[in-house]
């Protein structure tokens, strides 16, 4: 019998989520984000959950292979655009919309062979300071890449940093949306500004003509603790379950785990569950971090080994050996522990737990 974890995606989850993203942009047209093999999910999993999206948005080109070859038709934006010149040729073939963010983008463009005129984003680095061109230098990249044969519409975007919170003591998008309106101001093209806490706290200035969701779609609040998924009306796409595959009764004064991080002050049962850092549950989310067994809400205990983790059965005296264990996202019985809470307690955020699940866990379409 194969070691009882797995990981279920739930593509209903997915289609509420995207649903939500129309709902609160009904204006915009939603590009989904499935870099990062769809947060971790998988494109080929999430892709049925995900297929009215008005289009995707990946990072490479085997992703963007890959929703061709799932016979995705529509628009699929290259988020980071080219990284040689030959990958044009594949942006050619695949008819993606790519970014541009850097001069020598344009200049393979400029040296491109293709029939078909390319769909790009031209990308303006706000304030971010991660990709994109200067506000002093965004008019003279659009004014070459208009005169490029090869280039036919030109989409103007940017990447928001603090869309979930204030930044530097203002509101978190004032700043850039500034930015952006004064260096684009008076060029045609579609606009595409939003990620998934722009979406959801920002509606009005920043939706625009397309958003950018990534997280919500996944069922994780992108301003955790301020809102958290159920506040935002988002469900776990993702649940890590497995079972109790061990029960021990401790007295007070005993320990559990390696370096005895943890000891009863009183007489306590405890499950031991398959599950470890190994598995990409992490191994910072310390004694306290929620779990459910049998949907009901308990606690960690102890540190986090490479197959395994504690958690307190004590209250639960119906639960133990066999028991269905919920590590994130939904139980069997509907009860539902976000995937934000478990990032919170280990110090990090829902996207790198869903991004961390790892190869030996089974994950499937539920
Ligand atoms: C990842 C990414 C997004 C989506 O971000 P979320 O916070 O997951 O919604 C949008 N735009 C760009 C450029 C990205 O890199």
């Amino acid at each position: 019998m194969p070691r009882p974890i797995e990981a279920l995606v739930h593509p209903a989850a997915l289609a509420h989520n995207l649903a939500r993203a129309r709902a609160q942009a009904p204006n915009a047209r939603v590009w989904a984000v499935v870099k990062a093999r769809a947060y971790g999910h998988g494109i080929e999993r999430a892709f049925e959950g995900l297929r009215a999206a008005d289009g995707f948005a990946c990072l490479d080109l085997a992703e963007a292979q890959q929703l061709r070859e799932l016979d995705w038709r529509g628009p699929i934006l290259l988020l980071e655009g080219a990284f040689e010149p030959r990958d044009l040729e594949l942006c050619s073939r695949l008819k993606l919309t790519h970014v541009v963010h850097s001069p020598a983008q344009i200049d393979w463009l400029a040296m491109h062979k293709t029939h078909e005129p390319h769909s790009v984003y031209l990308k303006l680095n706000s304030g971010m300071n991660r990709l994109g061109f200067a506000p002093t230098a965004f008019r003279a990249a659009h004014a070459r890449l208009s005169a490029l044969p090869q280039v036919d519409e030109i989409g103007l975007m940017t990447h928001f940093s603090d869309a979930d919170g204030p930044r530097l003591g203002q509101d978190g998008i004032d700043h850039q949306l500034a930015v952006f309106e004064t260096a684009t101001e008076g060029l045609a093209g579609e606009r595409s500004l939003a990620n998934s806490a722009a979406t959801l706290r920002h509606t009005e200035r920043a939706a625009q003509d397309w958003v950018r969701p990534g997280i919500l779609l996944y069922g994780s609040a992108p301003d955790f603790p301020a809102h958290d998924a159920a506040h935002w009306d988002l469900r776990p796409a993702m649940s890590l379950r497995s079972q109790v595959i061990g029960v021990q009764t401790l007295q007070p004064g005993d320990t559990v785990g390696y370096g005895s991080s943890f000891t009863a002050q009183a007489p306590m049962r405890i499950g031991t569950v398959a599950c470890g850092y190994a598995d990409g549950y992490p191994r910072h989310a310390g004694t306290g971090t929620p779990v459910l067994v049998d949907g009901q809400r308990t606690r960690t205990l102890g540190r986090v080994s490479m197959d395994m983790l504690a958690v307190d059965l004590t209250e639960l005296s119906a639960s133990g050996w066999g028991s269905e264990v919920t590590l994130w996202g939904e139980s069997a019985r509907g009860a539902v522990l976000s995937i934000d809470e478990v990032a919170h307690a280990a110090g990090t955020i829902g996207y790198e737990l869903m991004c961390a699940v790892t190869a030996r866990v089974p994950m499937r379409v539920a």
